[in-house]
């Protein structure tokens, strides 16, 4: 009984084990028809260039404008509010003077005819003054309307820049929409079946790697990511995908090992002999 257990135990180790390998091979399969896909898509945005870029600087450009249009219109009412009360201020004056006129008229004595007078000058000031503040205000406004109209036609030239580029834009887009409408549809189902961990560093890679290559296949011997050369045994451990291997020095993920072709070997093969040749010449 003991026995048997024993055999059983050592069949599911194998069992797993084979589980194991098949998993690897499949992330790294799954995450290879990943970066296939956002290769693409890198092509894709790389032909539009900074043209996006540029239509978002100029939208953020011009709603930066409206706010300060918006802003200095404000401002414009505002004046315009001050001016109304100061003229209303003038005109409560006007109507206190006239007042206090007829009530000049009746006074009993010099003492509140000078009282009043009094009175009569204050308001007379106050007018004055209500004047000399709404001929600044005005001149505030003045000086307002020209900013806004500086703003105004920053904006209608903004403006106009930007429909020029969306329309580039647009010609741009519509040319490759349907590829990238295809590859955002695979990757999403790229992206269900890649590991979740790995994809983190997938994520991580493409974001530091100016070619936005995160996985990279074993190419001539060399990293396919930042041509390193990768030693021969390490290229036997990607190949047998028991574990997930990066480049020693680009941290990029070695999904595989491609072949050389039969030409390749043989102009190496040849290369190695002249330099054994020159290497015995010079030791001579
Ligand atoms: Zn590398």
């Amino acid at each position: 009984m003991l026995k048997k257990s024993v055999v059983e135990q050592i069949q599911i180790n194998k069992l797993m084990a084979t589980a194991t390998d098949t998993t690897i091979a499949q992330k790294l399969e799954a995450l290879m028809k990943l970066q296939g896909i956002d290769s693409a898509l890198d092509n894709i945005f790389k032909v539009r260039g900074d043209l996006p870029e540029e239509v978002r600087d100029l939208e953020d450009e011009i709603a930066g404008l409206e706010t300060r249009l918006a802003k200095f219109q404000a401002e414009v009412e505002n004046f315009n509010i001050q001016i109304n009360n100061y003229r209303n201020a003038k005109k409560d004056s006007e109507k206190l003077i006239v007042k206090y006129k007829e009530q000049q008229m009746n006074v009993r004595n010099n003492r509140e005819f000078e009282a009043v007078s009094k009175e009569i000058e204050l308001q007379g000031l106050e007018m004055e003054i209500a004047d000399k503040r709404i001929k600044e205000i005005e001149f505030k406004i003045l000086n307002k309307n020209d900013e806004i109209g500086g703003v105004e036609s920053n904006l209608f030239e903004r403006n106009k820049d930007l429909e020029i580029k969306k329309k580039e834009l647009d010609v741009i887009i519509a040319e490759s929409e349907e590829d990238e409408q295809k590859l955002l549809k695979d990757r999403e189902k790229a992206l269900k079946l890649a590991d979740e961990r790995l994809l983190k560093s997938y994520t991580k890679l493409r974001d530091n790697a100016r070619n936005g290559l995160a996985v990279v296949m074993v190419s001539r011997g060399a990293c396919g990511g930042c041509f390193s050369s990768v030693p021969p045994q390490r290229q036997t451990d990607i190949k047998d995908k028991k574990k997930i291997i990066v480049c020693e020095h680009c941290g990029r993920i070695l999904a595989g090992v491609n072949d050389p072709l039969p030409g390749e070997v043989k102009e190496k093969k040849t290369r190695a002999t002249k330099v054994s040749a020159a290497a015995t010449a010079s030791a001579e």
